[in-house]
């Protein structure tokens, strides 16, 4: 399955560029795959070319989803366990 992320390419430019499928990077980590999302008050300034960030990037962290893979050391969650996902990360 290919995997999309939006990106920030400069003020009033976004673009669906295909990356690579996440992996797990550590027991602990968890993939969530978003079934909602959010804008967060940061990206109207980012999209206005007024962000603190230099692109190109990444954009969006707000959403909440379904996990799909787990690190073996996570606890409390399943595969398949609907979740919010922190933002502040
Ligand atoms: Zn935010």
């Amino acid at each position: 399955m290919n995997m999309q992320a939006l990106y920030f390419n400069g003020a009033r430019c976004l673009e669906w560029r295909d990356v690579a499928q996440p992996r797990l990077e550590g027991a602990g980590e968890a993939i969530v795959r978003p079934l909602a999302v959010a804008t967060c008050d940061l990206d109207v300034a980012i999209v206005a070319g007024k962000g603190p960030f230099a692109p190109p990037f990444q954009i969006g962290h707000e959403f909440a989803g379904e996990i799909v893979e787990l690190g073996d050391d996570v606890d409390g969650f399943r595969i398949g366990d609907r979740v919010a996902v922190a933002f502040q990360p």
